[in-house]
C-alpha cells in the first residue's frame, strides 16, 4: 500500500457533516465575501491567539504583503528575511516595495540566526520577517530585542505555525504583526486560498482592513491605495468548523512526530531539533540525511511519498539571484542539500510511521 505525503480528504471526512452544513448555509445565505462568517472567524481566531483582533485576507502571501504595507514599508526599505523559506515570504517583501535582504539560519532549528540578523542591519533596514518554519517558532527574544534597539518592525510569518508556541506565547503574538495562511495543506487549511493578519495593535489591523478592499472605509471612496484581497464567506465558514479541531490535530501531529523520533533512533537520518521552550506543531516532519537524494528515491521505490521543503534556497532561484549575498548562505545551502520531509498529517495511521521508519532503517547508500 502506498503511503501518501498528506491526505486532505481524511480531514474532510472527520468533520464531513459539520463542513457540509456550514458550506450549504453560506450558499443559501446569498452573502459570499467579507460578511458575518468572516467577521466571526476573525474574532474566533484572534481569541484563540489571545489577541484583540485580526483581519481575514485572500492568502498567506497577501497577509504578509498587507502586514508589511500596514507597517508602511516603502520603496528602498530593506527587510531582512531568511532564504530557507517558502518563496512567498520573499515575494511579499518585493510586492510591498521593500528590498529583501537574505540572512542565514541556525543549523539546528533551521530558523533565522539572530547573530546573522544583527550583522545585516543597516541604516536602511526597516523590518524583519521571522519565519516559524515547519511548525517551530524562530528565536524571537533576541530578534525582538534587535527590532526594539534599531526601531524595526518584527513581522511573524506563521503560515506553518498555527498553534506553535515559545515559552507559552503563541506564534503570532510576540512580534508587531503576524501573517497566517490557510492554504489547504497548512495546519489549519481552507478548501481554497485564505489568509489572516493578526496584531496586538488595533491600528495595524484597522489599516489592513482598509487596504484589503481598495482603501475603502466608506464604499467607493479610497482613503489609501489598496487592493482586492478579501476572504470568502465560504472559506471563513469552513475555517470556523476546522478551528475547533485545530488543537487536537496539532496534538496528533506531535504524537506522530514523537513516534517518528523514537522509531528513527539509530538510523542514518537526523531527526528534527526542537529549541528549548518551544512547542513544535509539525506542519512538516523534516529529517536530514547526507544521502538525501538516494534516500528520497529509495522511499519512492517503496511507495512512500516524501518531499523537499525547499530544494533550492530563494537566493539561488532565478528570480532572486541578483539579491544573493556575497559568499552565499552556508547553513542554508547545506540544509537544502540534506533535508527531507516525511509524510505527516493528523489522521495518518500509526502503522504508516512504523513502515516509513522500517524503510529508512533498510536504506543503504
Ligand atoms: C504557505 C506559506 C506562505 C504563503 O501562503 P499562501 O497562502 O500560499 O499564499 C508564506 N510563508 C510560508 C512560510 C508558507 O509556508
Amino acid at each position: 500500500m502506498p503511503i501518501p505525503f498528506v491526505d486532505l480528504q481524511a480531514a474532510y471526512l472527520e468533520q464531513q457533516e459539520a463542513l457540509d452544513r456550514a458550506a450549504l448555509e453560506v450558499l443559501r445565505s446569498g452573502w459570499y465575501v467579507l460578511g458575518p462568517q468572516v467577521r466571526a472567524f476573525e474574532q474566533e481566531f484572534a481569541a484563540w491567539l489571545g489577541l484583540p483582533d485580526a483581519a481575514g485576507v485572500a492568502s498567506g502571501t497577501d497577509a504578509l504583503l498587507l502586514a508589511l504595507r500596514a507597517c508602511q514599508i516603502e520603496p528602498g526599505d530593506e527587510v531582512i528575511v531568511p532564504s530557507h523559506t517558502a518563496v512567498a515570504t520573499v515575494a511579499a517583501v518585493e510586492l510591498a516595495g521593500g528590498r529583501p535582504v537574505f540572512v542565514d539560519i541556525r543549523p539546528d532549528s533551521l530558523t533565522l540566526d539572530p547573530d546573522a540578523v544583527a550583522a545585516a542591519i543597516t541604516p536602511r533596514t526597516r523590518g524583519l520577517v521571522a519565519v516559524h518554519l515547519y511548525g517551530q517558532m524562530a528565536e524571537l527574544d533576541p530578534l525582538a530585542a534587535l527590532a526594539e534597539r534599531h526601531g524595526l518592525w518584527l513581522v511573524e510569518d506563521c503560515a506553518q505555525a498555527h498553534g506553535a508556541s515559545s515559552q507559552g506565547r503563541p506564534a503570532g503574538s510576540v512580534g508587531h504583526i503576524a501573517a497566517f495562511s490557510f492554504y489547504p495543506t497548512k495546519n489549519l487549511g481552507a478548501a481554497g486560498d485564505g489568509g489572516l493578519v493578526a496584531s496586538r495593535q488595533p491600528e495595524l489591523i484597522e489599516r489592513v482592513r482598509l487596504l484589503r478592499q481598495y482603501g475603502w472605509r466608506e464604499r467607493y471612496i479610497s482613503e489609501a491605495a489598496g487592493l482586492n484581497s478579501r476572504l470568502d464567506e465560504l472559506q471563513a465558514a469552513l475555517l470556523r468548523v476546522k478551528l475547533r479541531r485545530l488543537d487536537a490535530w496539532n496534538r496528533q501531529r506531535q504524537a506522530l512526530a514523537a513516534a517518528y523520533d523514537e522509531a528513527l533512533a539509530g538510523s542514518t537520518v537526523a531527526t528534527p531539533r526542537v529549541l528549548p521552550g518551544n512547542q513544535h506543531v509539525y506542519h512538516l516532519y523534516v529529517v536530514r540525511s547526507p544521502q538525501r537524494d538516494a534516500l528520497l528515491e529509495h522511499l519512492a521505490h517503496h511507495g512512500i511519498s516524501a518531499a523537499i521543503h525547499y530544494p533550492l534556497p530563494v537566493h539561488q532561484q532565478p528570480a532572486y539571484r541578483h539579491l544573493a549575498p556575497a559568499g552565499g548562505l552556508p547553513a542554508t545551502e547545506r540544509a537544502a542539500a540534506e533535508i527531507l520531509s516525511l509524510p505527516i498529517y493528523p489522521q495518518m495511521p500509526a502503522d504508516h510511521i512504523a513502515q516509513v521508519a522500517r524503510c529508512i532503517h533498510q536504506f543503504r547508500s
